[in-house]
């Protein structure tokens, strides 16, 4: 069922050059809830989803990629159910989400075994249907550095992705971790240029940036709209700086919708916040649409193939 170059979403194999305007980290079907505790931390309504991801068509978006981790909630029946309904190519994810959110059979089961599960749901199905994950991810950490059981995790995906040629997606959210991430994953063998570090804009240091790209891997700004970790501005600012600094073909844009109060329904950015709010502050900063094709149409086909 694996393909070399094509792009894996739940509906089936998908020729790259269909995707338009593509959405590199997003949550349709997600639970932060049963750890946090907050009710606003629970996507599990079909039906406001496909509602929500209406907004995408009109600004010429065709997919999303999907990180939630079966451990984080991950739904494929009710992915695979949205993606039907909306047209969307949706890509899905595959792993383990962070330290918190583990499963108890993690500390028992062997590396080589996590890394067959994600291989399995990668190349055969998931949950018993033909329903395939399409990337590995989102693999994180929870703090400033990994524990034992993130980096055993994280070396099981990296197994994973040489197995099968799948990207693999981190977050490093509100710490420079990814350097940490990887580090491993080059003892490990992996490609940096199949490795996204993600929630990059959690943290805007540009001497971090450049790190990660000079190792060959994407910086991914996948926050944008989550206000209360950094103003848009400053985001937008730092974006820039990258672009100027010719990166272009290096970078990936997204919003990590996951809780309610991200949707518009309640009152939040929603699902085109990217491709509204966020590409008018990049216009205004002088970036070109020819730019801004590249980090969410031409980059997105590269690094989701196979
Ligand atoms: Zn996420």
């Amino acid at each position: 069922m694996a393909q070399a170059g094509m792009i894996h979403t739940v509906r089936g194999l998908v020729d790259p050059a269909v995707l338009g305007r593509t959405l590199a980290h997003e949550h349709v079907i997600c639970d932060f809830y049963r750890v946090t505790g907050n009710l606003n931390h629970l996507l599990n309504d079909e039906d406001l989803a496909v509602a929500e991801l209406d907004v995408l068509g009109g600004v010429g978006a065709t997919g999303l990629v999907e990180v939630t981790t079966p451990d984080f909630g991950r739904d494929p029946a009710k992915l695979r159910r949205v993606a039907e309904r909306t047209g969307l190519h949706i890509v899905m994810g595959t792993g383990w989400y962070r330290q918190p959110y583990y499963p108890e059979s993690i500390d028992r089961t062997p590396t080589e075994a996590l890394a067959r599960q994600m291989i399995a749901e990668l190349t055969q199905g998931v949950d018993g249907t033909e329903t395939c994950a399409g990337i590995i991810g989102e693999i994180g950490a929870h703090g400033s550095s990994l524990t034992a059981q993130e980096e055993r995790v994280l070396r099981a995906a990296a197994r994973a992705q040489r197995a099968t040629g799948a990207t693999l997606t981190t977050p490093a959210s509100m710490y420079p971790v990814g350097v940490e991430q990887l580090a491993i994953l080059r003892e490990e063998g992996v490609d940096p240029s199949r490795v996204i570090i993600g929630h990059c804009d959690t943290y805007l240091d540009r001497e971090y940036h450049l790190a990660v790209l000079r190792a060959g891997a994407y910086v991914q700004f996948d926050t944008v709209g989550r206000v209360h970790m950094n103003p848009d501005e400053r985001r937008a600012d730092a974006l820039v700086a990258l672009l100027r600094a010719g990166w272009t073909e290096r970078l990936l844009l997204s919003s990590d919708r996951c809780h309610r109060s991200d949707l518009k329904a309640f009152g939040g950015a929603g699902y085109d916040v990217v491709f509204t709010r966020f590409f008018d502050m990049l216009n205004a900063r002088g970036i070109s649409p020819a730019e801004l094709d590249i980090m969410t149409i031409e980059n997105p086909r590269r690094v989701l193939a196979w």
